[in-house]
């Protein structure tokens, strides 16, 4: 945004006339370096099409989009005219803002000054104004609009009374950034108070970073008071920036609205709040003029409101913003409306239907028509991909191995093939709407077909999860519904479906949890499928030999559609190791190296490529050396697969017979049988969250027992560990919402959080025990059940939770229980192994989770595209920290377990066995590979590297250690 500051003002300019004024303004931007000499002619020609006198004594001249070839840099400059000058459209100006921009930045300008046009005097104080200080202070009042936009809203929130919905309302607030802690705090020490018609209303001015309010409404009917509660009104106040919203409120009072809000969807309570009546006719429509509306349309649009001697109201869509006159030009340069943003007009329902119909239409045909500029067609899926044109991006050297994040492990080698997503061209209008409603139609449905033939061939699994997530959401009613309005306001069938998805994946980016978020990706990526089909544009073709696929970023579906038999592996600009894309390619068990840069897609097809997924690193174009040795690597690894494959049944040991469990780690009790087929020796983590995530609410006592009890029954009487719940965090759960922290891998997450509803908790820990008891074939039919806790930070949380698993057990008669049970920690903060001899005597074992006890020791984000790759759990810090908790552990005769990605690492495996850990889980894929590890060395040898790894200053220094040996 373009700020003004006082060495851009220039006082006491004298001028003949309105040209030498200007010719002065052109000389006072070239002397600034913000334009070249030419740039001058850009100005005279902007004249020469229409004034930029903007009111008040207000003039502000800038180029040709032509012109802008000529900006150096962005700026302006001011110059005060303090005898006046007529300009050529006989307005008498003081002060010329002169603005060289290279884009649309001056629509910021505008907006700044449009609250100068309506004050009084302030043309007489322009001109009599005698220091720089003065003339800033009177341009530059920084425009500050308190936030109302879906982000702040909170509908259909299941709370009992009023007081629950303004703690709701003020997390929200938090979640979207415009208040602290502080805030909440103050909601929550005091009462609603209401504002008539079950509109209640709280408000603080407590730790608010941004005015804002947030509106919370309940599920279903809640009383309060003695009458039906329509919502809470959670006001963020500051300074006089929430006045208006204030007064929004009033009026929303006044015209009798409230009791509407409850069970309103987001569209309308903006649409109320920001003015319009529920009787109103409406009507959108999106801007095309390449610079928004910038003076010259929306003085065109106000004329074209005049002439229909209706009181039309616009608002931008995006966002929350007021519904302003559309008669009035300073408020609606103020709506700083951009290309592509949409405008909704709307006419009183007191004028009849006819005449709203014909006003409406009038005013969105000059919208539609480029408002005196000439237009291009919008096409949000060109637009909003398209790389800045002037961005130059270097190509990758050749034979240079590269860092990037490691996706999915394994070694490739292939050419590459270098997807470009395709280009969708359409119109964005259309005439016949049923014609295209039956487009829209056949599209989807062809679309659903597609997708269901894919979900055929995946056969269960991830894949499969996916692809059906992509089904539900491709057969949305409400994304039909908004495609079909859009249809119906003139909109072709491609524009109206890209817009409804756009809006939809929009809505999803900015909910504040990553995970969450991603799944925009795959709105996209469904919303693309149906472009595809609607545009009759195919997929590029890949070659018919191996590859290696490169892309800017991959969406599920492509991973999912990718025929693994040609696949070598996975190449992308962008996504992180969390991307729905990464997790499947995981499952597939196909290399992959993501978040590499932009620079993968100079790649040109065929380029040969070695990709390391294990290490997260790739080489293009190798020298015939690296390309031998990598070839090597690559043999030995399908060998000691294919061996590992025909081993996998027998017990793990290393090779002098020394037992070391091999489990698996699963989110899905479903797989529990798959893990055992791999040669899982049981499951040494189930990470239940995800049991939870897969269901829309909290799941009960009974799908809870039925959930657990399919993976021990899948077991045959090999152990379970399944961890309680572990959300917060990076991991969120909709119907436990968290409110926003700066840190939340330092929040509340884990056994913390399950301490704060323990309701949750022993609901959970009653299931585990209730699935493990023992079968109808009796006592041999045992199912050993092992619970523990995740982010345990001392021996405190541990006692709070055992308290409550110890009155369970005496509760539940034995015969309706597990009997062979144990409750554990997880050791993944470093706190507890530091004080693991403190743990060890009250609790049944431990199981290291090295993915979080690498990061919290080391200080690194686990999931940080650029960072990740530095956070190795053989770090030796963290091989201490293992160290110390095997000690106190065996000491007390517990067990201690690994079940973070370090115990699949073949670097690691011996270490840890060295370090005394006596189970090692890991993802089923990887069980094989792990047994055929440890059967590789003795004991005393890893006692030995393990000695080694302990004694080097780093996790390099630790590798460099271990492959030497
Ligand atoms: C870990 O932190 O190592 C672990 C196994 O738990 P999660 O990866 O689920 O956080
Ligand atoms: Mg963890």
């Amino acid at each position: 945004m373009l700020t003004l500051s006082q060495d851009d003002i220039l006082l006491g300019c004298e001028a003949d006339e309105w040209r030498d004024a200007l010719e002065r303004a052109a000389e006072a931007l070239h002397q600034a370096g913000l334009t070249a000499a030419a740039y001058r002619d850009g100005l005279f020609a902007r004249e020469a099409q229409s004034s930029t006198f903007l009111g008040n004594a207000i003039a502000i001249p800038h180029g040709t989009p032509e012109s802008r070839e000529h900006v150096r840099a962005t700026g302006v400059r001011v110059l005060q005219f303090p005898r006046g000058i007529e300009w050529h459209d006989g307005q008498r100006v003081h002060v010329l803002v002169t603005i060289a921009a290279q884009s649309d930045e001056h629509l910021d300008i505008l907006r700044q000054l449009t609250h100068v046009l309506d004050r009084e005097g302030i043309a007489e104080r322009l001109a009599a104004a005698d220091s720089r200080a003065e003339i800033a202070g009177l341009l530059s009042k920084a425009v500050v609009e308190a936030r109302l936009d879906a982000d702040t809203l909170c509908l259909g929130f299941p709370a009992r009374d009023a007081r629950e919905l303004a703690l709701a309302a003020a997390a929200r607030l938090r979640q979207a950034g415009s208040v602290g802690n502080g805030f909440v705090t103050a909601v929550a020490d005091q009462a609603p108070r209401p504002l008539g018609q079950g509109l209640w209303l709280v408000a603080s001015q407590h730790d608010v970073s941004e005015p804002a309010l947030a509106l919370a409404t309940p599920e279903g009917r809640v009383h309060e008071a003695g009458e039906a509660l329509a919502g809470v009104a959670c006001l963020a106040a500051q300074g006089d920036a929430h006045r208006c919203l204030l007064e929004r409120l009033a009026s929303l009072l006044e015209n009798g609205g409230a009791a509407e809000l409850a069970g309103a969807d987001a569209a309308t309570v903006l649409a109320r709040l920001a003015g319009e009546r529920a009787g109103s006719a409406t009507r959108q429509v999106r801007v095309l003029n390449a610079h928004g509306l910038h003076a010259r349309p929306a003085k065109q649009l106000v004329q074209v409101a005049r002439e229909q001697g209706v009181a039309i109201r616009v608002r931008l869509v995006e966002g929350g913003g007021q519904a302003v006159s559309a008669s009035s030009l300073t408020k609606v340069i103020n709506l700083g409306a951009r290309r592509g943003q949409r405008l909704q007009f709307s006419v009183d329902e007191a004028v009849d239907d006819e005449r709203a119909a014909r006003a409406l239409a009038a005013v969105c045909r000059a919208v539609t028509e480029g408002l005196g500029e000439a237009v291009a067609p919008f096409d949000e899926s060109r637009e909003h991909h398209l790389p800045e044109p002037e961005a130059v991006i270097e190509p990758l050297p050749e034979d240079a191995p590269q860092s990037a994040v490691a996706a999915s492990p394994g070694l490739a080698i292939a050419p590459a093939f270098v997807l470009r997503t395709p280009r969708f061209a359409y119109p964005e209008r259309a005439a016949d709407g049923a014609a295209e409603k039956a487009r829209l139609e056949a599209a989807l449905r062809e679309g659903e077909a597609q997708l269901e033939a894919l979900v055929q061939q995946a056969r269960g699994g991830e894949v499969a999860q996916i692809l059906s997530m992509h089904e539900e959401m491709l057969g949305d009613p409400e994304l039909h519904q908004a495609a079909r309005e859009g249809i119906d306001e003139g909109a072709s069938a491609e524009a109206a479906w890209w817009h409804a998805i756009e809006t939809a994946a929009h809505a999803q980016e900015m909910l504040a949890d990553r995970l969450l978020a991603e799944r925009a990706a795959d709105l996209r990526d469904v919303g693309r499928r149906v472009l595809g089909i609607l545009c009759h544009v195919e997929m590029p073709e890949p070659p018919d030999e191996p590859y290696i696929l490169v892309a800017d970023d991959l969406g599920p579906s492509d991973v999912a559609r990718l025929d693994t038999s040609r696949v070598r592996g996975l190449l992308t600009a962008r996504g992180g190791a969390t991307a729905h894309s990464a997790i499947l390619a995981r499952a597939l068990g196909i290399p992959a190296v993501v978040g590499a840069g932009e620079r993968v897609m100079t790649l040109a097809d065929d380029t040969r490529l070695i990709l390391d997924g294990e290490r997260g690193r790739f080489t293009a174009a190798p020298s015939a050396e690296r390309l031998a040795s990598a070839e090597q690597r690559l043999a030995e690894q399908h060998r000691r697969e294919a061996a590992a494959w025909e081993a996998r049944h027998r017990l793990a040991a290393t090779r002098d017979g020394h037992r070391v469990e091999a489990a698996a780690n699963l989110g899905n009790t479903a797989h529990a049988r798959d893990a055992v087929e791999r040669g899982a020796e049981g499951v040494g983590l189930l990470r239940t969250e995800f049991i939870f995530m897969a269901h829309a609410a909290m799941p009960d006592l009974a799908t809870q027992v039925a959930e657990y009890r399919a993976a021990m029954e899948a077991l045959d009487g090999r152990p379970l560990v399944a961890r309680t719940l572990d959300v917060g965090g990076d991991k969120p759960l909709p119907y436990w919402p968290v409110p926003k922290e700066d840190n939340p891998f330092l929040g509340l997450r884990g056994i913390r959080l399950a301490l704060t509803r323990p309701g949750v908790l022993e609901t959970q820990l009653r299931a585990l025990l209730m699935a493990g008891a023992p079968a109808a074939g009796g006592p041999e039919q045992a199912r050993p059940l092992r619970i523990m806790l995740p982010m345990v930070k001392d021996i405190g949380e541990f006692r709070a939770a055992r308290a409550l698993f110890d009155r369970l057990l005496e509760s539940l008669p034995e015969a309706e229980r597990a009997t062979d049970v144990q409750l554990g920690v997880m050791i993944e903060v470093p706190s507890a192994a530091l004080l693991a001899p403190s743990l060890a005597p009250e609790v049944d074992f431990f199981s290291v989770g090295t993915n979080d006890l690498t990061q919290y020791t080391l200080a690194i984000d686990r999931g940080h595209p650029e960072l990740s790759a530095q956070s190795d759990g053989l770090h030796p810090a963290v091989l201490r920290l293992i160290e110390m908790t095997v000690a106190a552990a065996h000491a007390h005769g517990k067990w201690v377990g690994v079940c973070g990605e370090l115990g699949s690492d073949a670097a690691a495996i011996p270490v840890l066995v060295g370090l005394g850990v006596d189970e090692l889980s890991v993802s089923a894929r990887q069980v094989p590979l792990v047994k055929a590890r440890l059967a590789e060395f003795d004991l005393a040898e890893a006692r030995a590297l393990a000695e080694l790894a302990l004694a080097q200053p780093t996790a390099e220094a630790v590798r460099d250690a271990l492959e030497v040996r």
